[in-house]
């Protein structure tokens, strides 16, 4: 695992958003960086799941969380705009943005890939990230030094048979990532890197490895220092890396 321990007071008095923390590892990061001193704002497409990552966050008694129901596969550049005029109006700025909600898609040869799934795991892995971030970046300028953590895979640096679009918007995700570091790298305070968690015992892995025993395979939680270490002021003068979490 990724070596890194966070003082407890890490993200106090920050305000940061988590997408897809409504499970999986979103939902391990919502809780870390609540435990840290972090008001998160909880994005995800079902209220259902939200209300229960936000209910245990208030009974840890960490700050109290905003939730925000969005779908990124229909999202609109408007509804983007929409959440950052909210997050403007209660916060002022944001200070840390982690892009982790992500799908799938089919798993089959390019061949037979068909086009609705292709452009479904486009949608959510790689054209929600750049507009969400588009429309938040006045939002993270505000900051001292905001933090934006993308989300890709193994197979984002080296495609794999069978992966198809999902390999291919994690390869996008990368090279985002570096994009927007690159453009911001001395004119701003914002920095931006990217996460490959590694085999992590969630529902994506096994859908993705049916056959697998999940007992050998990290926790969300394990991978939780990386997610840490990028978000909190430790990192300041980290920008355009893609770590792997394990
Ligand atoms: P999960 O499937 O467990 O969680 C994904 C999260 O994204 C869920 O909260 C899900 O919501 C949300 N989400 C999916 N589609 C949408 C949508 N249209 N709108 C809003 N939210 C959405 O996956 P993981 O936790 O495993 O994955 C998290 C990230 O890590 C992903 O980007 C994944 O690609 C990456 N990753 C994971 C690895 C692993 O081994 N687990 C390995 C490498 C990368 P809902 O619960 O409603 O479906």
């Amino acid at each position: 695992m990724y070596d890194y321990s966070a003082p407890e007071n890490l993200l106090a008095n920050r305000t940061v958003l988590v997408t897809g923390a409504g499970d999986g590892i979103g939902k391990a990061a919502a809780l870390t960086y609540a435990a840290h001193g972090a008001t998160v704002i909880l994005l995800g497409r079902g209220r259902k799941k939200l209300e229960a990552v936000y209910d245990e966050i208030e009974a840890n008694g960490d700050p109290q969380p905003v939730m925000v129901s969005l779908n990124l596969e229909t999202a609109t550049p408007e509804n983007y705009q929409e959440l950052a005029d909210m997050i403007g109006e209660e916060f002022g700025q944001l200070d840390g943005l982690l892009h982790n909600a992500g799908i799938l898609g089919q798993r089959t040869p390019i061949a037979n890939f068909n086009e609705k799934s292709w452009q479904e795991v486009m949608q959510v892995n790689v054209n929600a990230p750049f507009m969400l971030t588009k429309a938040v970046l006045p939002l993270l300028e505000s900051a001292d030094n905001a933090s934006v953590i993308f989300t890709s895979s193994s197979v984002g640096r080296k495609g794999r048979a069978f992966w198809g679009a999902y390999a291919a918007s994690k390869a996008a995700i990368e090279n985002l990532t570096e994009t927007l570091a690159d453009e911001l790298e001395g004119v701003s305070n914002i920095r931006a890197n990217c996460i490959n968690p590694g085999a992590t015992r969630t529902n994506m892995r096994m859908k993705a490895y049916p056959g697998e025993n999940p007992d050998n395979l990290a926790t969300p939680q394990d991978i939780m220092p990386l997610y840490l270490y990028l978000m909190g002021n430790d990192s300041r003068l980290v920008s355009g890396q893609s770590i792997d979490a394990q």
